[in-house]
């Protein structure tokens, strides 16, 4: 399960904590890192500061966006320092790392860190399913980077091994679909609300993204998500026969 667990860094401008947070990943279990449009190299002080994880740094997957870094993830959680002006969905750590480890089992889930100087953009932020914040002092709530993946590291740990312990039998989880899958399903929705001019191309407004916050939060499952696309092709079947 824990294989399945993405550690996803978009624009890391320090080395030292790439390989920091490669140990961090270590130390808890957490092998697989990727790198979105990294501003640095995995140069010699990453992999001094990796120490006995060297390896996870060297074997970094490096992509150029956050959409190629998530693809295949079922389960996305953005981990933010502070609230934006976008609401959405939260989660407290604690259930961040039940989360991840509950949908683990079926499919890869990413958990995604923002810069060190200004975080994740908005529109970062909206790829994500989920929101994390560490609940940190409100007068000064920033973790390094790598100290952040420590701690969510950390929660995904605790919760494997209270999964690990425990005498249940597993509830068979709901098949979701992926961030691919779910991207295509926004395009598709956008191009339908375009062609019957419910939204305007030239003025689109902020329809899209309250769309993308109700379907993130309500988490449509994968049969689920393939009716919505079922009703979207046959409005524009029914627009181009007129
Ligand atoms: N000034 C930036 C801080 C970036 S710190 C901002 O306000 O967004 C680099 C990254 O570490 C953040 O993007 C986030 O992914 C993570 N991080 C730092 N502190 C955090 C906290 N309290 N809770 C959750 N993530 C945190």
């Amino acid at each position: 399960m824990l294989n399945n667990v993405k550690v996803v860094l978009v624009g890391t401008s320090h080395s030292g904590n790439i390989g920091s947070a490669a140990r961090a990943m270590k130390v808890m279990g957490l092998h697989n890192l990727v790198l979105v449009d990294p501003n640095c190299e995995v140069d010699e002080q990453a992999l001094a500061l990796a120490a006995g994880a060297a390896d996870i740094a060297e074997n970094a997957t490096i992509v150029n966006t956050l959409n190629e870094a998530v693809a295949d993830c079922s389960l996305v959680v953005g981990s933010s320092a502070r609230s934006r002006t976008l609401e959405w969905p939260m989660l407290e750590p604690r259930e961040c790392g039940q989360k991840f480890v509950q949908e683990g089992q079926t499919s890869p889930v990413a958990l995604v860190f923002g810069r060190e100087r200004t975080g994740l953009t908005n529109e970062e932020l909206q790829i994500c399913h989920y929101h994390v914040c560490i609940p940190a002092n409100p007068e000064y709530s920033s973790l390094n980077l790598a100290m952040a993946v420590q701690t969510l590291s950390y929660e995904i740990r605790m919760a494997y091994l209270d999964r690990e312990q425990s005498q249940y039998t597993e509830e068979p989880q709901p098949e979701y679909p992926r961030h691919k899958e779910l991207d295509l399903f926004f395009e598709h929705l956008n191009k339908v609300a375009v062609d019957t001019q419910f939204i305007s191309q030239d003025q689109p407004g902020k329809v899209m993204n309250k769309l993308r916050r109700l379907f993130n939060r309500a988490r449509p499952e994968a049969q689920e998500l393939n009716i919505l696309r079922g009703i979207l092709s046959a409005i524009e079947k029914k627009i181009s026969d007129k």
